[in-house]
């Protein structure tokens, strides 16, 4: 296939207006896959995904399809790229639109343009990507293309004469779809004759096969043995296997210039498979391409193993993940309430619970993981700096004197039916946000920009942005970097022992709401024990807020379950699993919920 037979694109959308839905039925067209057979969102591989309806991954696949070309039938060979379109992922979306000339932009009929359409739109569209409005879900009795048209026109200069109407449930305009593609897309611009450049778009491990890197061919061609070298490591390595996917891996010995497809070289890790790397031949000398932005972590917890004597699992287990997912950082750490353990960052809060979901499921792993917090930064009068990803590393009596806290920011995009611009105005000045834009993209839908500090949002924001708007809100975010901002160190005392591990570190404003918060929940989640116990919140020495939590009075068990047998074995396997889940500090039995649900207070 000459690069003029070639398109790669890809499709946008916001989450759930049928991106994954629609290349199931492009893959079907182009008998890619059996129709009817395959799994419904058939490049929805993980568990995680297919559990959530949400794509984490993004996923390529060849189609082969036959188009009337200057008038002679003629084969293309179009590379569908399926991204993820939940914000976190937001990284794994702009590396996918490095491999491609252009984007189908799905649009739901009945919703309308929302808050992911936006950001996605602006990465197609800063990617210099030729752009295909998708009207989809046309089947809806509330589908109303023709106000999606002027949403399409007046927010991003779409000619709506350009928008395709599709439904990808009863196919009606899905034969439109890929002549568009193949009119409008321009083909890959690389050079066939110039030295071999690839770029290293993902990379997985495979049990069998090792490494296997995920790569679009830029200029030249890459061939079964031929030895190429990595920019990012200087490393060399021997081809052992190149094909396409189709969307299962296809030996084909070779891809030629503007190909997308997969290459074997027998790296040992995928820290090798440096995503965004450029490859090419040993020996030839050739410029980099411009690779990859590195994924900005915007949200650490620790995690630590729920028994402790599983660290080496736990590790193991972060291992294995982390070779599929090279967008979470991993470093180790120890707190003395939770033992040996990691500090990882995440690229947002979904990705967070993803990842957990992940090494719970794939690897059987079961965890502790504190609460989230985000970067902060701490400067202080001799002019050194603390990036601070772990609340428990902030000194509560520092050498030198504090000059400046510092704390990460979003910009935020929110989308929302009229009536209810009153409340999210009030839900975002809570949240100590910025108003920055105030507009309408129709008689029936506002447009708002916010700025936010990422902790106000990292905290529940959208699952209340979404109770207060009854769930019509959408919401999309991204990096403003930072700003000063009065913080302190909130510690959490058991019997007057500091807990390490809930640590956190919150906006004087808030203190004390947030410390009262937190002491009411741990003594709803700690249970009672033959002693009392004390449930402190502290700034410094200073005590905000206190609970008591009395000693349980003995024999209470023998009284209740003593006549019956089966209710109090069954007791007792439970507490005997319960315990496989609890952390004692000092002589408290924390249960992991707590943790968990220490997270959710703002
Ligand atoms: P994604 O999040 O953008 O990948 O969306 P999915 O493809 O997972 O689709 C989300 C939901 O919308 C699924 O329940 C689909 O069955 C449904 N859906 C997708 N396309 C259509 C359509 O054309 N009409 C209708 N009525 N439902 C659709
Ligand atoms: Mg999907």
């Amino acid at each position: 296939y000459p690069c003029d037979k070639i398109r790669n694109f890809s499709i946008i959308a916001h989450v759930d207006h049928g991106k994954s839905t629609l290349a199931d039925r492009l893959l079907e067209l182009t008998g890619t896959i059996r129709k009817g057979h395959g799994q419904p969102q058939y490049l929805d591989k993980l568990q995680v995904e297919r559990e959530r309806g949400i794509t984490v991954k993004a996923q390529t696949a060849t189609m082969f399809h036959k188009h009337n070309f200057l008038g002679s039938d003629t084969y293309f060979l179009l590379n569908l790229i399926d991204t993820p379109g939940h914000v976190d992922f937001s990284y794994e979306v702009s590396r996918s639109l490095a491999a491609c000339q252009g984007a189908l932009l799905v649009v739901d009929a009945a919703q309308g343009v929302q808050a992911q359409t936006v950001a996605n739109f602006y990465l197609a569209f800063e990617s210099n990507l030729a752009i295909i409005p998708v009207i989809n879900k046309i089947d809806q009795p509330t589908a109303d293309p023709d106000r999606v048209k002027a949403q399409l026109k007046s927010m991003f200069d779409l000619d709506p004469s350009d928008a395709l109407l599709t439904s990808a449930k009863t196919g009606q305009g899905l034969e439109k779809v890929l002549p568009a593609v193949i009119e409008r897309i321009p083909p890959p611009p690389g050079k066939s004759n110039s030295p071999l450049r690839m770029l290293l778009l993902d990379s997985y491990y495979d049990e069998y096969k090792g490494v296997i890197c995920h790569v679009a061919v830029v200029d030249g061609a890459v061939r079964k043995g031929d030895k190429i070298s990595s920019a990012a490591t200087g490393r060399s390595y021997e081809i052992s296997d190149v094909g396409i996917m189709h969307p299962e891996l296809i030996p084909t010995g070779v891809l030629l210039t503007g190909q997308v497809g997969y290459v074997v070289s027998g790296m040992r890790s995928t820290k090798e498979a440096r995503v965004g790397d450029t490859l090419y031949h040993c020996r030839s000398t050739v410029e980099p391409l411009p690779g990859f932005k590195p994924a900005k972590h915007m949200v650490f917890s620790g995690l630590y193993p729920a028994d402790g004597s599983d660290f080496e699992a736990l590790n193991h287990a972060i291992e294995r993940l982390t070779c599929n997912d090279a967008s979470v950082s991993v470093t180790k750490e120890t707190s003395s309430a939770l033992g040996m353990g990691f500090r990882c960052g995440f690229l947002g809060l979904l990705h967070m619970d993803v990842f957990h979901q992940r090494l719970e499921q794939e690897h059987e792993a079961h965890v502790i993981s504190t609460v989230p917090t985000v970067p902060y930064i701490f400067e202080y009068s001799d002019g050194s700096k603390l990036i601070v990803q772990n609340p428990a590393t902030l000194p509560s009596n520092p050498k030198h004197r504090l000059t400046a806290c510092l704390e990460p920011t979003v910009v935020a995009t929110i989308i929302i039916p009229s009536e209810y611009v009153g409340s999210v105005i009030t839900l975002c000045s809570e949240r100590r946000g910025e108003q920055l834009e105030y507009s309408f993209i129709d008689s029936q839908r506002a447009f708002m920009k916010y700025r936010l500090p990422l902790r106000e949002i990292v905290v529940d924001f959208y699952n209340e942005l979404k109770s207060i708007t009854s769930g019509y809100a959408s919401f999309d975010y991204e990096d403003a970097g930072y700003q000063t901002s009065d913080l302190v160190k909130l510690d959490v005392l058991l019997n007057g022992q500091s807990v390490d591990a809930m640590a956190t570190i919150v906006h004087k404003s808030k203190a004390q709401r947030v410390g009262r918060e937190l002491v009411e929940k741990l003594k709803k989640f700690i249970d009672r024990q033959m002693f009392e116990i004390t449930i402190q919140a502290a700034i410094g020495s200073k005590v905000i807020a206190r609970e008591t939590l009395s000693a349980m009075r003995k024999n209470v068990l023998a009284k209740c379950y003593g006549g019956d047998v089966t209710r109090k074995r069954k007791l007792l396997e439970k507490q005997k699993e319960g315990k496989r889940r609890m952390k004692r500090v000092g002589s408290v039995d924390i249960p992991q919920e707590a943790f968990h649900e220490l997270l959710k207070s703002s």
